[in-house]
């Protein structure tokens, strides 16, 4: 340590408390938190081996799938995108790919890496991708991979998928979702839709913090993987030996995050007392009641009705409007954390998440009321009255 270094002026650590309302992380849970607190244990602990055997139950449930091989990979949602990529991927299969937003943009770098000979499936930012341009993309390719985005973070797009998953099956491929902002927000079901592959993130609709993947990999995925001529080319992200720590065999292959798999537990304890249908409504409760404020201060939705999704809503800005002057002043004024708009919609949208713990009432009416005065303060007209809009859905519904 250099003689003028100056510790104290290192202070003990006090972030504020925000309102997470952008595209993750969201507000954790104190109960969540505290998991985090509790005594590290060694990650072949006997006692850690069973909490770990506990969190892929909770995690197979919220999948609602039957799974085996369901772990959370070790680092963020994109490290669990990486991990299905490198085991399912060899140089030179076909892998399609749905590209509406920034992460099936993401998902068609991560493939080009690989060696694979990417199908790219474009669809327009903001919409959904339709069947018909599936089939026509597929036309006379074998993809072994279909791989899309279910909910669509940079667009607010919520994926139909039965059709495609029907398309792409009739191609004979394997299905790779990503669930990241619809994993405990949004209906999930990864066996009753026929999902061979599927990551998430920890610090979306979970509410737990960033720093775990949710993974699960059905028998024809884990065979595809078995099958492989050449070696997984990622040492870290290898499931044949991550999964031999999670299965039956326990053998140390890296240190689990121990506390992190606290968390994650902890989390997914309050995802299910809740209960799934539960949860996924109050999601549309909130969103619904958002929607209706933003609509009645003269505001519009980005994404037409029927594609849009619960978790991340696109509030397009409006004339006169100040995008970075307006979620400035939200978070200095209010603690309020939203999104900025990506790629073609910088400057055009704010993202507003509605996720897990933060999918509240009170959230709700703080962002109308806060986006109402920031707005004003610019000299923007506000037609109506935004809170007022959203307690008359809150009035209908009932409570939740
Ligand atoms: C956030 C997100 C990711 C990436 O997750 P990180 O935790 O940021 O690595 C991937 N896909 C979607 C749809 C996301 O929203």
């Amino acid at each position: 340590m250099p003689r003028d270094f100056d510790i104290g002026k290192y202070h003990d650590l006090d972030p504020v408390t925000r309102v997470l309302m952008g595209p993750g992380p969201s507000d954790v849970p104190p109960r969540v938190l505290r998991a985090m607190a509790a005594p590290t244990l060694g990650h072949l602990d006997p006692e850690f081996l069973t909490l770990m055997s506990e969190t892929q139950e909770l995690l197979r449930a919220v999948f609602q799938t039957d799974n085996a091989l369901t772990i959370p990979v070790s680092g963020t949602g994109s490290a669990g995108m990486e991990a299905c990529f490198v085991n399912l991927i060899e140089p030179g299969d076909q892998v399609a790919v749905v590209v509406k937003g920034v992460f099936g943009a993401r998902m068609v770098d991560c493939a080009s890496r690989l060696g694979a000979d990417v199908i790219p499936i474009e669809a327009e930012w903001g919409r959904a991708v339709q069947p018909e341009a599936v089939e026509k993309a597929l036309q006379g390719r074998q993809p072994k991979i279909f791989a899309v985005v279910h909910a669509e973070t940079s667009t607010g797009v919520l994926q139909p998928l039965s059709e495609i998953i029907s398309l792409a099956k009739a191609w004979g491929a394997l299905v790779l979702l990503d669930c990241v902002t619809s994993l405990g927000g949004v209906e999930v079901k990864l066996d009753a839709w026929g999902i061979d592959a599927a990551f998430s993130g920890t610090q979306k609709c979970l509410s737990c913090p960033p720093g775990l993947a949710p993974l699960s990999f059905n028998d024809q995925a884990v065979a595809k993987v078995r099958a492989r001529k050449s070696k997984v080319p990622s040492w870290y992200l290898d499931l044949t030996m991550v999964g031999d720590y999670w299965g039956a065999e326990r053998k140390y292959h890296h240190t689990a995050p121990v506390n992190m798999i606290y968390a994650l537990r902890e989390a997914l304890r309050i995802v299910l007392e809740e209960g799934l249908e539960t949860r996924f409504a109050r999601h549309w409760l909130h969103h619904r009641a958002l929607v209706a404020g933003i609509e009645a201060m003269g505001l519009r939705m980005k994404v037409p009705p029927e594609e849009r999704l619960a978790t991340l809503n696109l509030v397009v800005i409006p004339e006169g409007a100040d995008d970075l002057t307006t979620r400035r002043a939200l978070l200095a004024q209010f603690g309020l954390e939203i999104g900025a708009g990506l790629g073609p919609f910088a400057g055009k949208v704010w993202r507003v998440g509605l996720q897990g713990h933060s999918a509240t009432e009170r959230n709700v009416m703080l962002f109308l009321t806060a986006l109402t005065s920031v707005l004003r303060a610019q000299g923007v007209k506000v037609s109506g009255d935004g809170p007022a809009a959203a307690q008359d859905v809150y009035a209908h519904a009932g409570r939740s």
